[in-house]
């Protein structure tokens, strides 16, 4: 039951496990990139290789997710986070404000972010309640003067997620970062998305955006350079050096999931993948009790406890001699978390939910 390169089963929650075929490719392209001479850390950003390699890395993409024609697809730096500064500072006007919706920790931050530059409303917030389900968004108001409306899609931290792409009277943003690409989405309902690669897409390093091109014409002029969103599309993610390998990287995935079959095959296998799991709480008679409201259970992270701090600790340290590793929960919600992305196999899962039942029938 070893995996490939002895590889351990590895619920981290990002950067995580990525697909052996894409690093076996990526090993590859590190040495000798198609006969070109040069591996793809070593070549010029601006040069025709490296080039290609970027214009198909854009075109899988929109064809993965069927980013339509009135999008521009960025690759950019400094992390999702970099984007709860950037998206307030060239979306919300004079005289604006915008709205955010808080459903757990990354939420807040943006929320945060924005409120320290100008107006902000939190159109909703969870907090009173631990931050365990999701409200329906095409039912919260909004600011009459509001710029955008700004939610987290998949709170990684609580694992609690969005399904649906809403439609609202202003546009939408939505940071992505952890469950971009798990299931289909109609990428025409929303005014931004943006994400960090390092969960679902590639390396860290690299944050991918998605935004409808009259958006950028709202970004203010005199705006600082680096975070002049419209400059960075006029000049295609290469006003500077872009972070190359890491786009690569992305490519890779992409490819691998067009060919896999696309977003349809990922939400049906996510699906059974975190049903195994979540099967394994809600079986075992209250000893793991999952942190999210049913209605609310992520796909992507699978957030649970255990009745006290000594049996998580033994439950942690018993799961690395299963060759399961990662679980240890976020510090501000406690007890574990599997994470479970698109490149995770359904085996790990089964094998967790198996080493769940036995420790609590063990210690239950
Ligand atoms: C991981 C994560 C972030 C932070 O991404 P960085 O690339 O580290 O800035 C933001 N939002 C969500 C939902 C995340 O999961």
């Amino acid at each position: 039951m070893s995996q490939p390169y002895d590889r351990i089963f590895n619920f981290s929650a990002g950067p995580c496990t990525l697909p052996v075929e894409v690093l076996e490719e990526a090993r590859d392209g590190m040495l000798n990139w198609n006969g070109s001479g040069m591996g793809v850390m070593e070549m010029s950003h601006r040069g025709k290789v490296f080039d290609g390699i970027f214009q198909q890395t854009k075109a899988w993409l929109k064809e993965l997710a069927g980013v339509p024609d009135n999008y521009q697809v960025l690759f950019l730096q400094g992390g999702a986070t970099f984007q709860n500064t950037m998206v307030p500072m060239n979306l919300r006007g004079e005289g604006q404000t915008a709205d955010y919706v808080v459903t757990g920790a990354w939420g807040k931050k943006s929320h945060e972010a924005a409120a320290l530059l100008g107006p902000t409303n939190k159109a909703f917030d969870a907090k009173a309640e631990g931050y365990r389900s999701v409200p329906d968004l095409e039912a919260i108001p909004i600011s009459p003067s509001s710029a955008y409306l700004h939610f987290t899609s998949n709170e990684t931290i609580q694992g609690v997620e969005f399904f649906t792409d809403p439609v609202v009277s202003v546009p939408l943003v939505c940071d992505m970062s952890s469950d971009i690409l798990s299931r289909p989405f109609d990428v025409s309902r929303y005014g931004l998305i943006y994400a960090g690669a390092q969960k679902n897409m590639g390396p860290a390093g690299v944050t991918l955006v998605i935004v409808r091109e009259d958006l950028l014409q709202r970004t203010p002029a005199n705006m600082q350079p680096m975070l002049d969103l419209k400059l960075m599309a006029e000049n295609d993610s290469m006003y500077n050096t872009p972070p190359c390998w890491s786009i690569y990287m992305c490519g890779l995935v992409y490819k691998w999931m067009l060919k896999e079959g696309g977003l349809t095959v990922f939400r049906d296998r996510n699906r059974e993948k975190a049903s195994v799991i979540y099967r394994a709480i809600d079986e075992s008679e209250g000893f793991f009790k999952g942190h999210a409201d049913p209605s609310a259970r992520s796909v992507m992270n699978v957030t649970f406890t255990l009745p006290s701090e000594e049996l998580t600790e033994a439950f942690l340290k018993g799961a690395k001699a299963h060759q399961l590793d990662g679980l240890k929960g976020h510090r501000s919600v406690g007890g574990c978390r599997a994470s479970i992305y698109n490149a995770f196999p359904l085996e790990g899962c089964e094998v967790l939910a198996g080493y769940m039942r036995d420790f609590a029938a063990k210690n239950g």
